[in-house]
């Protein structure tokens, strides 16, 4: 099997990087392993939150100079400021080319509402979620959060706590209870967003949840739920704001994440439609090489027929997704045995106070400044790491996981379309 590109990884990086090749007429192919982080994600995409020295970031644009200083390794600081915000920009269009509705820019962090009820910096929000801009307020006097009887991962009373004593805004608390949950309801280990959505989406439950909601909205000007409706589009609930009369907004769960899920089946319906080919279920293995340059790939699937390609893109992600792993001597990337940024010393891996950020966060693929993995200081020749597997930053303390993702994988897709566009190479 031959392809103009091997993706490898399946998540927001690698979905991404091949919607973006397929996009410019390459036929890219991509190898996906398992869940990726999207299924755990909150639905809202950061680019860059805050600074490694803790100051938080209005204007990504403003701050990338900083960053360099801060940062020298992070992806955004080998690629400059200009490529970052091109590519941001770039990643946003695409986005909106796979019908994935989100608001905000990437010249502007907006706040959204967590699951606690408190605000946090991001890029772009799902148009379900409650944010406001970054120095203003929530447009309501009296909300009311609905909570789901019998459902543990969500607590209405502590983001109306959150609310009210952060955002002075008169913040109820009600249940809805429907019986057309109680059987799911009946077995707890399954009474999780993604299954009560399934029941909630059913045109049949629509009547009742709707008088439910009405009723519990009081005289409330809008309604917080936990995001347990709409799996597969935002329909549902504009089918209720219309008839509950009022505002109805969604907050992330715990996982499996609604949210992050619609990006994904987005994502993957894309590339579907551009014919890009995905093969869910293989892992990558190993690679073969004729000198610094990658010829084939070998995945767990096609043992015998190994998969070749003019260009491969590492976007395994990190150790949560093994893209990354460990033994107790040392911090690895388990296909290529590429560079790694990382600590040799085990006791320097984390720190034992849990709030504080902790440096394996930091481990990732070292590249250069186009983002060519490294192999013994040197570059391969034809392959980029993009996303989560990329060393020198740290997405949860500086708030710019997604960002990275998907500025790199785009940031890969052109590369790689120049280069066979040099080469005058023809398609495979
Ligand atoms: C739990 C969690 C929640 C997060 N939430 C947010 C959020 O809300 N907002 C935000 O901006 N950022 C969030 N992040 C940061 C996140 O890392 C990025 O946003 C982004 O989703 C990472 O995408 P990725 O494609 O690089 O990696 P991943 O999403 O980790 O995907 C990597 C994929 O590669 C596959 N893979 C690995 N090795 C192989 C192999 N050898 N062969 C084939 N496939 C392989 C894996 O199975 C996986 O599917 C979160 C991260 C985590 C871990």
């Amino acid at each position: 099997m031959k392809f103009d590109a091997v993706v490898i990884g399946g998540g927001l990086a690698g979905l991404s990087c091949a919607i973006s090749l397929a996009e410019q007429g390459l036929r890219p192919a991509v190898v996906s392993a398992g869940q990726s982080a999207l299924f755990f994600s909150s639905g809202s995409l950061d680019l860059l939150a805050r600074l490694p020295d803790g100051t938080p970031v209005a204007s990504p644009p403003e701050a990338l100079a900083a960053l360099a200083q801060q940062a020298p390794h992070h992806p955004y600081s080998l690629l400059g400021a200009r490529e970052v915000m091109a590519r941001a920009a770039q990643a946003q269009a695409l986005l909106a080319r796979c019908d994935i509705a989100l608001v905000g820019r990437p010249a502007q962090n907006h706040l959204r509402v967590t699951p606690l009820g408190t605000r946090r910096a991001t890029w772009l929000s799902p148009r379900e979620v409650p944010v406001t801009p970054w120095d203003g307020a929530l447009p309501w006097q009296k909300v009311v959060i609905v909570g789901i009887e019998g459902f543990l991962d969500f607590e209405a009373s502590i983001v109306a706590a959150s609310l009210a004593a952060e955002q002075g805004l008169a913040a109820g608390t009600a249940c809805l209870r429907l019986p057309a949950l109680d059987r799911l309801r009946a077995n707890p280990s399954e009474f999780r967003a993604v299954n009560i959505a399934r029941v909630l989406d059913l045109p049949e439950s629509f009547p009742a949840l709707a008088a439910e909601l009405s009723r519990l909205a009081g005289d409330a000007q809008c309604l917080i739920l936990p995001a347990c409706i709409g799996l597969d589009s935002p329909e549902p609930l504009e089918r209720l704001r219309a008839a509950v009369d009022r505002p109805i907004y969604l907050l992330p769960t715990l996982p499996p994440s609604l949210l992050g899920m619609r990006l994904y089946q987005a994502l993957r319906q894309r590339l579907n439609r551009l014919g890009g080919v995905f093969m869910p279920g293989d892992r990558v293995l190993k690679a073969q090489f004729d000198g610094r340059r990658i010829v084939s790939v070998t995945t767990r699937n096609h043992a015998d027929i190994p998969l070749r390609a003019r260009q491969v893109v590492l976007a395994g992600g990190s150790f949560f997704s093994n893209g990354l792993a460990t033994n107790r001597e040392r911090v690895y990337e388990p296909v290529f045995g590429l560079d790694v940024h990382s600590h040799a010393d085990r006791d320097a891996w984390s720190r034992a106070d849990f709030f504080v950020p902790q440096p394996y966060l930091q481990y990732g693929v070292k590249t250069d400044n186009r983002l060519r993995a490294l192999l013994g200081g040197e570059p391969i020749e034809n392959l980029y790491a993009v996303g989560a597997v990329l060393g020198g930053y740290d997405p949860l303390s500086q708030g710019c996981g997604a960002g990275v993702s998907l500025v790199s994988a785009l940031h890969a897709a052109g590369r790689i379309a120049l280069s066979l566009e040099e080469n005058h190479e023809p398609a495979l």
